[in-house]
């Protein structure tokens, strides 16, 4: 979490004045029974509803007026019933081989970034054809991390489903390139938003929609404790990352106010139950930041809490962010706290 500063939201907001409101729902938010019952009010067979899924998910048009078998008054109907696109690219930065970040402009003109990460060769080899993308789940974030670029101006709004799925569709759309992995590790707190996400993933995970396997998707969470057993109990066997970022309450508390509301000992009691329930690992993400959570005792307790739950440990150097003051260990501290480094 969470790339998109302050600046970055104010230099775009400029460029988008002339942006028109989007009152349509969005026809990405919808599960194939809605589309199908929406067909049945108005006396066409489900079989309609297979026809527009493959025009939106597998052909990709971006108009309904392009849906060539339908007749000319159900492409009317639907066109003014549903948006089928409801997110602009407004700025892309990045280059093929690097991190490729992509900033949408929603219908209310608001702002979220998603980001292309290509595959690590250290990691998956050179041959890997792993593409992962980092999505956003709401505009801003109201749990304040004082280290995160999002929560600097709080919360704006949820974002809706299909406004998390299009950014997948749109990013496809542009690279030419298939997204085979996702992460919710975007601009937002993606437990705050569960019901969209969720709906947002079954679309993902669909058959009839995007079609990513549900274990190549990934909801971080600074540790929302009733919702990790919520999504514990979720049939779909998603991956779950803890934004972690200090292994005790001292150090959360001092960067992470949720912890003070969910500590850290409920944290990992929910972590336990959910990796129990679904029979699956779980990672902790820990941005190290200088002076505050790259204490050798830190990574102690940190290897303590991995071992107890067999927890995969992302290490992650500190990214400045404007206007805020933390920095990265040097290079030297992070090879003490992480000898793979
Ligand atoms: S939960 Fe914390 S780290 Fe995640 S987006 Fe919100 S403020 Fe940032």
């Amino acid at each position: 979490m969470h790339a998109l500063g302050a600046l970055d939201l104010r230099f775009a907001r400029e460029s988008l004045s002339e942006l028109a409101m989007e009152s349509e729902p969005a026809i990405l938010s919808l599960a194939q029974s809605e589309l199908q019952d929406w067909f049945a009010e108005k006396g066409e067979s489900r079989y309609r509803s297979e026809q527009v899924l493959r025009w939106i998910y597998r052909k990709r048009v971006e108009r309904f007026d392009q849906m060539r078998n339908l007749p000319e008054s159900l492409r009317a109907s639907l066109e003014t019933s549903f948006a089928l696109r409801s997110l602009q690219c407004v700025r892309q930065t990045g280059s093929k081989d690097t991190t490729r970040k992509f900033l949408f402009s929603l219908p209310d003109q608001n702002l979220v970034e998603s980001v292309l990460i290509p595959a690590s060769p250290a990691l998956y080899g050179s041959s890997s054809d792993r593409r992962t993308l980092c999505i956003s789940t709401q505009v801003g974030c109201a749990y304040g991390c004082k280290f995160c670029a999002s929560g600097l101006n709080g919360w704006t709004r949820d974002l809706r489903a299909g406004e998390i799925v299009e950014q997948i569709i749109q990013v496809e759309a542009i690279t030419g390139e298939k997204i085979n992995n996702l992460v919710f590790m975007g601009m937002g707190e993606p437990l705050a938003n569960f019901s969209n996400v969720m709906r947002a993933i079954e679309i993902i995970n669909a058959p009839w929609g995007i079609g990513i396997g549900a274990r190549h998707i990934t909801v971080s969470t600074s540790g929302l404790v009733p919702r990790i057993r919520q999504l514990a109990e979720h049939p779909l066997q998603v991956r779950l990352a803890i934004s972690l970022h200090g292994a005790t309450d001292t150090v959360r508390n001092q960067i992470m106010p949720i912890n003070r509301k969910y500590n850290l000992a409920s944290l990992i009691e929910a972590c336990v139950y959910f990796t129990e329930k679904k029979k699956q690992r779980l990672t902790f993400e820990y941005i190290l930041i200088e002076s505050v959570n790259d204490q050798i005792e830190q990574a102690i307790a940190l290897g303590a809490l991995a071992v107890r739950l067999k927890a995969k440990v992302n290490l992650i150097p500190y990214n400045r962010v404007e206007g805020l003051s933390w920095k990265r260990p040097s290079f030297s501290r992070q090879h003490v706290l992480d000898p793979a480094r």
